[in-house]
């Protein structure tokens, strides 16, 4: 699978702008004071480092490394670390705003962050990987902590990264302290559950929309773009509940199969062949974008960032869109979508789930005690259903959609505890 370079930010929406533009929408109907909005719209830490690394072949290499906290008003900071060629300050800017909101709309004791270090992961080895990511947590060490600042794999890195994160972390404090990153991989105190829960609440909150849409499941059609783990996750607990999935994509193009998508084929298929859908045998090539104007009732984006824009918003056929990825919708399609009467599950409600149980494996680690899958999945199913819900009866309230529903819940909680808590 070709590694594909992030289009230049000019071509897309800065991602700090959109989050603003629902963020400021939110704010008016909530009639926020202008106090509270100028606090919350900027962040409270932004860190930028450089990392001298030495390379395999000898010669040494400067990253450039961000962690931001946009705020630590709820509790300590979580957000995840991406490696990616497309990193910038504005980016981490964003995303470490929408990790304050959605841990907020999932009422969740966490703050929001981001970090990221612009390199191409795909083209490093382990040992330039492990190196840097060791500097990076080294640089940080003050930043972060289990009551500070909790990273996460973001896209790019994984439990791999993660395990180096907390040995370098716990080097550096003369003691193992597990419970200052999650995403670790089980051994290292990761948590059951973890690797499904971002797909599993995208199913929550797929089933609950339907049943508030009066869509009944067993007779639905579902489309879902991207084929990792958040898009396969979603596709086969969705197709395990009687929804029939008969497109899904990943970046090599769209698989189309009026019957349904043997999900478990395609699996398998993906893991035999480097990752990729390339050559699926059970279903029709179709090019990828058509995987966004297939006529479903469910349309789940998991793949990326602004995939669903102003220029095609037209061709949606879906009623029902639960966005498995962050900011898969620019904020310019979001008042078509809402013109043509279609839900959409915003991405600070509908991904939480991952979140969700990383806050979990945090809670864990503190106990030094581990749960059951079962336990993780009872808990999580009803932190998402409850979180849907109070969305939901919020845009009713407000005669708003979902999207800004979600920005009200999560606004209002945040400067609710602004207020008692006080500035300087
Ligand atoms: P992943 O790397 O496992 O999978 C991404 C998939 O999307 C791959 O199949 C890739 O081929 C495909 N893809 C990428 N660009 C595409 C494009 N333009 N068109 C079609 N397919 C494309 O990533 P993931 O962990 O599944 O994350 C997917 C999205 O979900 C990201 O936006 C991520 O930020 C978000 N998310 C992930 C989690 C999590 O727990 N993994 C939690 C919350 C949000």
């Amino acid at each position: 699978m070709g590694y594909i370079e992030p289009a230049p930010l000019k071509d897309r929406e800065n991602p700090f702008e959109a989050m603003m533009s629902r963020f400021k929408i939110a704010s008016e109907y909530l009639g926020l004071d202008e106090e509270i909005y100028n606090v919350l719209k900027n962040p409270t830490k932004q860190v930028i480092v450089s990392l001298p690394i030495t390379m395999d072949d000898g010669s040494i290499r400067v990253f450039e490394g961000y962690r931001v906290i946009h705020s630590n008003i709820l509790g300590p900071s979580k957000g995840g670390i991406r490696f990616d060629m497309g990193v910038n300050l504005d980016e981490v800017k964003a995303l470490a705003a929408w990790m304050t909101w959605k841990c907020a709309v999932v009422d969740i004791p966490y703050g929001g962050a981001k970090g990221g270090i612009r390199c191409n992961p795909r083209e490093m080895s382990s040992g330039e990987i492990e190196r840097l990511m060791r500097s990076y947590t080294t640089a940080l060490v003050e930043i972060f902590g289990p009551d500070r600042d909790i990273p996460a794999p973001d896209m790019g890195t994984g439990p791999r990264e993660m395990a180096w994160l907390m040995d370098s972390y716990s080097r550096a404090n003369g003691m193992t302290v597990n419970a200052v990153v999650t995403g670790k991989p089980l051994v290292l105190g990761g948590s059951l559950g973890r690797t499904e829960a971002t797909g599993r609440g995208v199913m929550v909150s797929a089933l609950a929309a339907m049943e508030k849409l009066k869509i009944n499941p067993y007779r639905a059609t579902c489309a879902v773009q991207g084929f990792g783990n958040v898009g396969y996750w979603a596709a086969r607990l969705l197709s395990e509940r009687g929804v029939k999935v008969i497109a899904i994509s990943d970046l090599s193009g769209a698989y189309y199969n009026e019957k349904g998508i043997d999900i478990e084929a395609a699996v398998q298929y993906r893991d035999n062949h480097n990752g990729s859908l390339d050559g699926f045998p059970m279903a029709d090539k179709i090019p990828g974008e058509e995987i966004l104007h297939v006529k479903v009732d469910v349309l789940v984006p998991a793949a990326t960032e602004d995939v669903i824009t102003a220029q095609n918003v037209d061709k949606i056929q879906a009623k029902l869109i639960v966005e498995g990825a962050n900011g898969p919708t620019s904020s310019k399609a979001d008042k078509i979508i809402a013109d043509k009467g279609i839900m959409v599950v915003p991405d600070i409600l509908a991904n939480a789930g991952g979140v969700t149980v990383s806050y979990f494996e945090w809670v864990q680690n503190r106990l030094g005690y581990k749960w059951t899958e079962e336990r993780v999945n009872r808990r999580s199913d009803r932190i998402m259903k409850d979180a849907f819900n109070k969305v939901y009866n919020t845009s009713v309230e407000y005669n708003v959609p979902m999207r800004i529903a979600a920005y009200i819940v999560a606004i209002d909680k945040v400067a609710k505890t602004y207020k008692y808590r006080g500035g300087f």
